[in-house]
């Protein structure tokens, strides 16, 4: 198991809205994901965290481009980690600092002391993706995710959760969905757990006992995951 990570108290979410080769963000497109997609997906961790007796208070600190700063990626933003490895680096850049840690370090003394996570959203589809603590990582590695925006044709897709479900991969929740293994005890043991599945509306999942365990809100690791396969 990673690193359990504490989702309380003040968290600031730098969500940056970014722009590539192939798509842009429209003040309409930003206006419908905030209150789509950050709002409801904000609410229900909070709403979750009060549950277990916790409380946690996302607060949203955005970054989009205007007549000054223009926030796009150089390049194609593809599903290649390679090709994206420097996106906070790059949105660094475009916000006039040397590097994504000269931007850390200011966000860091703006936010004093609390915690800070970082999302950064492209106005197309495909996969969401969280780059979290791990030993392999350099030392200067900053926790970051990757959202895509799923709602560019006006349409819902079955997507509502995937930015709580990426926000609680930063604070150490892992993925049910696979291996098969794990896939098979998660659906018996936590069916609606946003990290086994997102369902269309984010109120039809939950934050079950272990992912709450993995996030600092139980500090037991819970019984009903004793004895059985899932994760050592
Ligand atoms: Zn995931």
């Amino acid at each position: 198991m990673k690193k359990r990570g504490i989702l309380k108290g003040l968290i600031y979410m730098v969500v940056v809205f970014m722009d590539d080769d192939e798509s842009s963000w429209t003040t309409k497109d930003i206006k419908y994901y905030k209150t789509d997609q950050i709002t409801p997906n904000c609410n229900f961790i909070e709403h979750q965290a009060r549950k277990y007796g916790h409380t946690a208070y996302l607060i949203p600190k955005y970054f989009q481009s205007n007549e000054k700063v223009q926030l796009k990626y150089k390049g194609i933003f593809d599903s290649n980690y390679s090709s994206r490895v420097d996106a906070l680096d790059q949105v660094a850049k475009c916000l006039g600092y040397k590097n994504k840690n000269e931007f850390n370090a200011s966000i860091e003394q703006e936010t004093k002391g609390n915690q800070v996570i970082y999302m950064i959203i492209l106005n197309k589809d495909g996969h969401s993706v969280a780059y979290c603590d791990s030993i392999n990582r350099k030392k200067d590695f900053i926790q970051h995710c990757i959202c895509r925006n799923c709602y560019g044709s006006g349409r819902r897709k079955d997507h509502e959760g995937s930015f709580a479900h990426e926000i609680l991969h930063l604070f150490g929740a892992e993925d049910y969905y696979k291996p098969p293994k794990i896939k098979e005890l998660a659906t018996k043991l936590c069916p609606n757990d946003i990290m086994l599945k997102i369902h269309d509306y984010i109120d039809m999942n939950t934050i079950d006992k272990y992912t709450a365990y993995c996030i600092g809100w139980l500090d037991d690791y819970p019984e009903q995951y004793k004895n059985t396969d899932w994760f050592k």
